[in-house]
């Protein structure tokens, strides 16, 4: 068995995830959670590096908070209008 496999040993869950084995503090942890690295002491597995795409990495809230800004201030326009028109 290679040192590879003796320090990242892969193992698909039922959930099809893969999980990496810290051998540092024997933590085994979803190394897709974690940005590729233990959460305890910050090993890496060697092996690619596991990343998740652009939209699962983006923190949401204020790109949404300005879209809900965006659409409470145009449905606001959009009745004043239509109550000065009526
Ligand atoms: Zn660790």
């Amino acid at each position: 068995m290679s040192a590879i496999a003796d320090h990242l040993r892969a193992v698909r869950s039922d959930h099809g995830e893969i999980t990496a084995h810290c051998p540092v503090d024997e933590w085994d942890f979803a190394p897709r959670y974690t940005d590729g690295v233990c959460p305890i002491c910050g090993w890496r597995p060697p092996g690619p590096r596991v990343q998740l795409p652009l939209a699962a990495r983006v923190d949401w809230f204020w790109p949404a908070l300005v879209a809900l800004a965006i659409v409470s201030a145009a449905m606001a326009a959009a009745v004043i209008f239509a109550y000065v028109r009526a």
